[in-house]
């Protein structure tokens, strides 16, 4: 188990949350900076609160060979490999032949993060395309699931998905945070939801929360995507203001609250999907005696 007395005391006590089911992080970025410092006691924060098995999010060659590094050291860890398409001008048939090597290790259980982001196009739309094909293919050649990124290009990336699922095995629209004509678009299409704190958020997630209850619970995953997002209407100030997995159980009320069922269903259901959807044997869970950690908040 990873020692405890490294900042221990980062979260107050408000938000020493415990999920009454053991939860799957789908998407926890441990590989940024803000974590360099404190990771083992992240990841024992994140057990206490019961969320015992994270996918890391490689967004890049190198973020992605540095989280295989981490899945292999840690338990109840896993990541995916790929190119976010922010960096999509990265792109060669090189870099393709490097990512297929990584996602044939063992901790690697999806291809992405990868996707469309017309938002800000910080690469050109024609070079993400590339990339994201390329991904497909490799998702295609291998079997794995996709990790998929998309904002503002909702559209484009239903054409494209279209031309591909029957090659695929399943994909995950991470951070899903797009209108109801669009959720129905992908659900058509047979793929997975990824929901983040991002409803927690009255200023922007409001349209979220009357669209939570129509994801079937078999299509359903949860994330935090930290240490972005972290959510708006936490109970506590956290100082530093990083999202971390410790937090998931928070999102987990919130969505079980907009789709009007219990936190224990819904993080057993989620966490039913994400281990059939990621292959996972059996999810980790962490005893603890500690009453002090036992979720009061
Ligand atoms: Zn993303």
């Amino acid at each position: 188990m990873a020692s405890s007395n490294v900042s221990d005391d980062f979260l107050p006590d408000a938000l020493r949350f415990r999920s009454p089911h053991p939860l799957v992080d789908i998407g926890a970025n441990l590989t940024h900076d803000s974590f360099r410092h404190d990771l083992d006691a992240v990841i024992d924060r994140a057990r206490r609160a019961n969320v015992g098995t994270l996918i890391l999010t490689g967004s890049d060659f190198d973020h992605s060979e540095q989280a295989a590094v981490l899945a292999e050291h840690y338990q109840g860890l896993y990541t995916t490999a790929g190119l976010h398409p922010h960096v999509a001008d990265q792109w060669s048939d090189d870099l393709g032949r490097n990512l297929a090597a990584l996602q044939r290790r063992p901790e690697v259980v999806a291809v992405g993060e990868c996707g469309l982001d017309y938002n800000r196009n910080f690469s050109v739309p024609r070079d993400q395309e590339t990339a994201f094909e390329g991904q497909l293919q490799l998702a295609a050649e291998s079997g794995l699931p996709l990790f998929i990124h998309e904002r503002d290009a909702g559209q484009r990336m239903r054409e494209i998905l279209k031309a591909w699922r029957d090659d695929i095995t399943h994909a995950v629209i991470h951070c899903f945070t797009a209108d109801r004509e669009t959720l129905h678009g992908y659900l058509d299409l047979d793929l997975h939801v990824g929901l983040t704190g991002w409803l927690c958020d009255e200023r922007r997630g409001h349209h979220l929360r009357d669209l939570v209850g129509d994801i079937p619970l078999n299509r359903l995953m949860v994330e935090t995507d930290c240490p972005y997002l972290l959510p708006r209407n936490l109970p506590a100030k956290l100082k530093g203001r990083r999202h971390e997995p410790a937090l998931l159980p928070w999102i987990v009320r919130e969505i079980a609250h907009w789709r009007g069922m219990t936190e224990d269903a819904l993080a057993y259901a989620t966490t039913t999907t994400a281990m059939a959807f990621f292959g996972l044997k059996e999810v980790t869970t962490h005893c603890t005696d500690d009453s002090q950690h036992a979720g009061e908040a």
